[in-house]
């Protein structure tokens, strides 16, 4: 019922061109939307290493220590990009990010849905988490971008008679033996305020948001598999410091899931 009423007071519309739909996505714009498609999922510590292009730590340990440098080892086990960040996606993603734009949130949230791999690992994960933002950005912007696409993440993943009734979404997914993915927005906090990632350089995004992060309740994250999910991922540092914390808190296994990477 409130679904049917918030639908006819916001229309669902296409998040590129405007135009209704109940996708949140023309068929034009899917169209568009699919040549920067990427999907891709990496599974093993040598490819992410390549994409981020961390540092090994292993390999150059004595000359890490001489040099000081930062501590590049990968905490996460897997990482799921959809997009490459170019043209259209950046320009999307800026402007669901910089203007209230947040309807654009269903849209992406329909397109992760709507697809394969990623419908897959919501089978091999038990909960979901945003990279949690300052409170000042929170304030100043109204909402959470990463958390609003997880909200709606976890409406249709987590209610399958929904699924089922709404043929549209979902069309191509045979498999919908979902865990119950539990969003939870209070397990990781963001406990200072910090530069924005992309003013800086790849030393210094480390360095800026180290310990930047806390676990609130370690035992909703102990032996769990956790799905860390942001808009969109540059030198991975974000990603990679709260991967740290969530290992260190007890969970068993991470995949980072970004709209972008750039
Ligand atoms: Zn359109």
């Amino acid at each position: 019922m409130l679904d049917f009423v918030l639908n006819f007071l916001f229309p669902p519309v296409c998040g590129i061109c405007g135009k209704l739909d109940t996708n949140w996505l023309c068929d034009k714009c899917r169209k568009r939307l699919k040549e920067y498609e990427k999907f891709e999922l990496l599974q093993t510590k040598e490819e992410i290493n390549k994409l981020f292009n961390f540092k090994n730590a292993e390999t150059n340990i004595i000359e890490k220590f001489i040099n000081n440098e930062q501590d590049m080892n990968i905490y996460f086990d897997e990482f799921l990009y959809c997009f490459e960040y170019k043209k259209l996606i950046r320009n999307l993603l800026l402007k669901y990010k910089f203007s209230d734009c947040a309807y654009l949130s269903n849209m992406f949230g329909n397109v992760i849905l709507n697809n394969k791999k990623s419908n897959e690992i919501f089978e091999k994960y038990d909960i979901m988490i945003p990279v949690p933002m300052d409170k000042i950005k929170m304030l100043r912007r109204g909402y959470n971008q990463t958390e609003l696409i997880i909200k709606y993440l976890e409406k249709k993943v987590n209610s399958k008679s929904d699924l089922d009734s709404k043929i549209d979404i979902i069309k191509n997914v045979e498999n919908k033996n979902y865990n119950t993915i539990i969003i939870n927005n209070n397990i990781l906090i963001k406990n200072r305020n910090t530069k924005t990632q992309s003013t800086l350089n790849a030393d210094e995004r480390i360095k800026n948001i180290e310990n930047a992060f806390e676990v609130k309740d370690i035992e909703k994250i102990k032996n769990k598999r956790i799905i860390l999910f942001d808009d969109i991922a540059t030198t991975g540092s974000t990603v990679n410091e709260i991967s740290k914390i969530l290992k260190a808190a007890g969970a068993s296994k991470i995949l980072v899931l970004v709209i972008a990477k750039d």
